[in-house]
């Protein structure tokens, strides 16, 4: 019983086509956290909200999450449709998922994503999520092939873009960086990232944030 009240069905109305369809989301009030790794993934007791994030219409193939499917320009809807739709086999992503099926949406959204060019850390946060579930389903290689894209993501984003209206701030994305660096056994450069964001002015004011970093910090150092 407690599975089947996990998940509820929102209806949705795909920007692209107009096509109205069925999405199963997570109700939050039955999340129990179990752990947090220190990228931030979060582990619960039933579902991953996670497996859910991505919007996939049946009819069109557009992919999104919740954030990016209203509101799309006419130009987008045209790429969307020469690009997507022309090669789109109609099926639906709107019953409960595995943790394969969330792969291929966070596989499509990011191919959208890429097509509707993207900020660079909007494109990194998907890659990363990405990476997560390949991390859940214990498949390594594909995880670190993932928090490769995201590094190298995050990194061009962190030096060209602008933050403002993403849900991000310097101090987190720095701290990713550095904790995605670890991951992939990039030691120095981990350590360099760790230490811009220890510098910052402001990182007194996230005292969690900080002592993740100092954790983070010690772990490479008695490595
Ligand atoms: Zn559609």
């Amino acid at each position: 019983m407690q599975d089947i009240d996990e998940l509820y069905d929102k209806k949705v109305k795909c920007s692209v086509c107009n096509y109205e369809f069925i999405t199963k989301k997570v109700r939050i009030s039955r999340l129990k956290l179990i752990k947090r790794d220190e990228d931030f993934l979060s582990y619960y007791k039933g579902e991953n909200p996670i497996k859910y994030n991505i919007f996939v219409c049946p009819n069109c193939g557009f992919a999104a999450t919740e954030s990016k499917y209203s509101l799309i320009t006419s130009n987008k809807k045209r790429i969307i449709l020469n690009e997507i739709t022309s090669k789109w086999n109609k099926r639906s992503y709107g019953d409960k998922r595995t943790i394969e099926t969330a792969i291929e949406t966070f596989k499509l959204a990011i191919y959208i994503g890429q097509l509707l060019d993207y900020k660079k850390i909007e494109l990194g946060s998907l890659s990363l999520n990405l990476a997560w579930l390949y991390r859940i389903n214990g498949n390594k290689d594909e995880e670190m092939r993932f928090l490769r894209l995201t590094k190298n993501l995050y990194e061009e984003g962190f030096h060209n873009e602008s933050l403002v209206d993403i849900n991000m701030d310097e101090m987190k994305l720095g701290y990713l960086i550095g904790e995605i660096n670890r991951r992939l056994g990039h030691k120095d450069k981990a350590l360099k990232w760790f230490s811009t964001v220890k510098s910052n002015k402001n990182i007194n004011s996230n005292s969690i944030l900080k002592s993740m970093l100092m954790d983070q910090w010690r772990l490479i150092r008695e490595g």
